[in-house]
């Protein structure tokens, strides 16, 4: 008996990833994946685009979203899970969402500008050809323009959270991210909290109806995955992961590298199907 795995968070080109939605259904199945979830910030575009993608038995795809919050001044990333993506007011938050991210790549362009890059902000609008505007748009706009070496060195040096270009997304608390996705029926689950160290929130996040921690991420090491274990078993919440992967050239994560254990995608559903 083959074990099998699955993996809970993925991105496409509909938000900051480099695949299209409609291949990853292949990718999952070539690495033997069971479940995939596919969590675009922003953007639910992709969900229906990966259903039409799913030719194989046995691969079961999660709609899924990713939030951004603000929480004491950091960036607090929210998975939702089964959502009904084709919800009225979630579609209206995305289009308010993906305006601001619009305006908000157009300042880290004008930033850029300021520190003598000849940036034009069309050439990010290029490079994110209609997905929702991220900062990798602004890095690869960068190397397309040969101002910069590589997509890293954009983080690096400008664009990270402490770069001289960083410009912060429109603001919403973590309990308005979860509110938004327990309205349209999603499973809430805080994303790689080891990356932003935020952990006074979960407390309250948990009691704004936050239903899971993502635990098992690539930018968790072995000792801080079982960190979030123990506290998402304190606290009664579900354990999640996935490689959130975006792709080639977007990091070292590849699909299904987290070997997320299928218990982890049975219990997203069990909560669903027991809402
Ligand atoms: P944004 O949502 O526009 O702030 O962009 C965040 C995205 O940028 C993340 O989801 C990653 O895909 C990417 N990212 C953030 N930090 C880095 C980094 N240091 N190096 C490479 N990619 C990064
Ligand atoms: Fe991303
Ligand atoms: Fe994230
Ligand atoms: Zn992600």
């Amino acid at each position: 008996m083959s074990v099998k795995y699955v993996d809970l968070h993925i991105h496409t080109r509909c938000s900051d990833g480099v695949v299209a939605p409609e291949e990853i259904p292949h990718l999952a199945f070539e690495v033997g994946l069971e479940v995939v979830a596919i969590t675009d910030h922003d953007a639910v575009d992709g969900i229906e685009r990966a259903f039409a993608g799913n030719g194989y038995d046995g691969l079961e795809i999660v709609p899924g979203v990713e939030l951004s919050a603000t929480a004491g001044g950091a960036d607090v990333h929210v998975l939702g899970y089964y959502i009904d993506w084709q919800d009225r007011t979630l579609l209206e938050w995305i289009a308010f969402f993906r305006q601001k991210r619009l305006e908000r790549a157009r300042r880290m362009v004008e930033k850029l500008r300021a520190l003598g890059m000849d940036l034009c902000f069309e050439t990010v609008l290029e490079m994110a050809n209609g997905a929702a505007v991220g900062r990798p748009h602004v890095a690869d706009a960068l190397v397309k323009e040969e101002l910069i070496g590589s997509y890293g060195e954009a983080f690096a040096r400008y664009i990270g959270y402490d770069g001289p270009a960083y410009f912060p997304k429109v603001a919403i608390s973590p309990a308005e991210a979860i509110r938004l996705i327990r309205g349209v029926g999603g499973i809430p689950v805080l994303a790689h909290p080891g990356t932003v160290q935020r952990d006074e929130w979960i407390p309250s996040m948990v009691r704004d109806g936050l239903m899971g921690i993502e635990v098992f991420h690539p930018m968790h090491s072995p000792i801080v995955r079982r960190y979030y274990e123990a506290l998402a078993i304190k606290h009664g919440v579900i354990r999640t992961g996935g490689s959130d992967y975006h792709g080639e050239g977007r990091g070292r994560a590849q699909i299904g590298c987290e070997c997320v254990p299928r218990w982890m995608a049975e219990n997203l559903r069990n909560l669903k199907e027991n809402w």
